[in-house]
């Protein structure tokens, strides 16, 4: 395939405009390009909601190892028009400054894209594999991973021996990443006047005593894990009251926790709940709730071959070995992880630190360079016997 083409895949990627939302126009571009080759792939859609659906394509042989690319067709929002120079669904080129623009062209339709081009190129040139490669396409990455949830659920991961998650980040390959538990606790008063709160019960009092008691509890896991570091909590917003006369029966905290394998998700929802049961017991007036929202576990990978391999092959595509990192941010392996077998998950893809930003750009040198790192990683992955 010509870069020109390549481009122009990301450009068509990038004009569908799926943001939150709409991914399956971004699955339907996807199955137009496989068409010419569906005697030789298996095409699936898998259903999240109206209009959102997740992809899943395979090529090769059920026998050998089974290669994972995944990638989110879902972008954030683009924020204040006003402040992109260029549309963000345009895909907008300039050449000299060797740079493509547009929302989604870091975070992640131009990973997306390269995982594409690297099956659509295997094809085109009748490559055979001794292995599986499958392209596994999600739906609401950035909202909460649920498409990911969809597709282990259904056991579309269980097969794999590897996985490569094509996010934005090329100074390196992620190998661990923290889990993510966000919750809300909402606390319910009774209104009165506010020159006889005796009258009421303040949400905001019973809702305090929440968080300096979940505070003092969270502060207390001061284990450090020796790729992660310290586990994190963070309580980030804080609503209550309407008005300052009227004792407030409602306030509403939500909290973000950056989880360690050290303490589990489990642990950590059950010493929460524990905290909301003990106020609400300790004083009838208490009406507290939690809930927890799209929990992510922790990823952690020991020694493996993919990401050795990945390492050793990126020496000829980049100035240096790229050295293993981990992450403190949240993405589809958290819930590929959960899959019936253990496999190793990596994430390394085109893009940097404009994914989400205005003017959202990738490098179109690096994009190209990708998608040939990523096609040799993959090719000595799952083996190749010839090429026609
Ligand atoms: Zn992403």
């Amino acid at each position: 395939m010509t870069d020109n083409e390549k481009i122009s895949i990301l450009q068509n990627l990038i004009q569908i405009p799926s943001v939150n939302d709409h991914e399956e126009k971004v699955a339907d571009y996807i199955i137009s390009l496989f068409e010419p080759y569906s005697d030789k792939v298996q095409i699936k859609k898998v259903p999240f909601a109206t209009g959102r659906t997740n992809l899943v394509i395979t090529m090769g042989n059920p026998s050998g190892k089974h290669l994972g690319f995944s990638g989110h067709m879902d972008v954030v929002d683009p924020g204040n028009l006003d402040h992109w120079e260029h549309d963000p669904f345009a895909g907008v080129v300039d050449e000299k400054a060797d740079k493509l623009f547009g929302r989604g062209a870091s975070d992640m339709k131009s990973g997306l894209a390269a995982a594409i081009i690297i099956m659509l190129e295997m094809l085109e040139s009748g490559t055979s594999i001794e292995g599986q490669i499958k392209l596994l396409a999600t739906v609401g990455e950035e909202t909460g991973e649920y498409g990911a949830h969809v597709l282990t659920q259904q056991g579309y991961a269980d097969d794999l021996d590897g996985l490569i998650i094509t996010e934005p980040h090329m100074d390196g390959i992620i190998t661990s990443c923290k889990g993510v538990i966000d919750y809300q606790v909402t606390s319910v008063g009774v209104p009165a006047h506010s020159s006889r709160p005796d009258e009421g019960v303040n949400a905001i009092d019973n809702l305090m005593q929440f968080y300096l008691a979940a505070q003092k509890l969270m502060s207390q896991h001061t284990e450090v894990n020796a790729k992660l570091g310290k586990m994190t909590h963070s309580i980030d917003i804080i609503e209550g009251g309407k008005q300052v006369n009227s004792v407030p029966d409602y306030a509403m905290l939500k909290g973000n926790i950056r989880s360690i394998p050290e303490y589990s998700n489990e642990q950590i929802f059950t010493d929460l709940q524990q905290v909301v049961d003990d106020l609400n017991a300790s004083d009838p007036k208490m009406k507290l709730a939690i809930k927890f929202i799209y929990p992510e576990v922790p990823i952690v990978n020991g020694e493996n071959s993919l990401t050795k391999l990945a390492q050793k092959v990126s020496g000829k595509y980049f100035d240096k070995i790229l050295p293993v990192e981990s992450s403190s941010g949240a993405n589809d392996g958290s819930e590929f992880v959960q899959a019936k077998k253990d496999f190793p998950i990596i994430l390394v893809g085109p893009g940097n630190g404009s994914s989400h930003g205005y003017d959202e750009y990738v490098d179109i040198s690096q994009y190209l360079t990708s998608i040939a790192y990523l096609k040799d990683v993959a090719s000595q992955f799952v083996g190749v016997l010839a090429s026609v």
